[in-house]
């Protein structure tokens, strides 16, 4: 079909045990939809200490078998439609040059952040869980940006993941600094289309004004945990009524 995306990168499998189907029919959806370039970016394993299990992403162990997978559909599906495979991130120092030299050992394509959790899934908390308290926007704008600035991440998946519900003055304050940055590493940012279908506290126009001034790139993802959402023309619409309202500078693919 025409009018819907020409590339989506935000695209999860089941290993991340809160995604389904396999990633055939992902694929074959995406075909059927017009995406010309399908990055699988699954939720990436972390080494934790201690033999702590996480049950919303890969383990280590996994990695390659899913790599190894995506490649091979890759070939496969060749002529249809052009795969990546990468990993939606959190960037915790603790975990980075471990992450780094799995991704770098794999061969894997890209990385995209998304900032779940400030430190690790298991100090917590998530990044999303509404709060007044400004020294946690403070430390999500400094991670985001510290992370940022290693070069190792394509693009900022959900960057209104935040939930701060204080003063709308310190919202605004801190959003400009990592939009500000973002513009300058010309790193974009996504406008989450699953955060439209679920209903979720993001997209949210109190941050989507911000990149209008500063002139950031913009790109939409799918964030694609099942069949449905690689089809989700719905949420593509509402998504373009942000850029549209806002004027925001829409890409459409990124250099991979
Ligand atoms: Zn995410
Ligand atoms: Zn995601």
């Amino acid at each position: 079909m025409t009018g819907f995306l020409k590339a989506n990168y935000h695209t999860h499998t089941y290993r991340c045990q809160h995604a389904y189907g396999s990633e055939r029919e992902y694929i074959e959806a995406a075909i059927r939809m017009g995406i010309a370039e399908l990055g699988f970016s699954d939720h990436v394993p972390c080494p934790f200490k201690d033999g702590y299990v996480s049950g919303i992403r890969m383990t280590m162990e996994q990695a390659p078998e899913y790599v190894y997978a995506i490649r091979e559909l890759g070939k496969e599906y060749a002529s249809d439609i052009k795969l990546y495979v990468g990993f939606e991130a959190e960037y915790i120092p603790e975990f980075f040059k471990e992450q780094k030299a799995m991704f770098d050992r794999l061969g894997c394509d890209y990385m995209i952040m998304g900032q779940h959790f400030m430190k690790s899934e298991q100090t917590g908390p998530y990044t999303g869980t509404p709060t007044d308290d400004e020294s946690r926007i403070r430390e999500y704008v400094d991670t985001v940006i510290e992370g940022m600035k290693t070069g190792m991440y394509s693009y900022l998946a959900h960057p209104d993941l935040i939930n701060y519900q204080g003063l709308d003055s310190v919202y605004e304050w801190e959003m400009t600094r990592m939009c500000k940055a973002l513009k300058e590493l010309d790193i974009p940012l996504e406008i989450n289309m699953l955060g439209i279908s679920a209903g979720k506290h993001y997209p949210t126009e109190r941050f989507w004004c911000i990149p209008h001034d500063i002139g950031n790139k913009v790109i939409l993802g799918l964030d694609a945990h099942t069949v449905d959402n690689i089809c989700d023309v719905e949420s593509y619409e509402k998504a373009l009524d942000i850029v549209r309202k806002y004027d925001l500078n829409l890409i459409d693919r990124i250099e991979i």
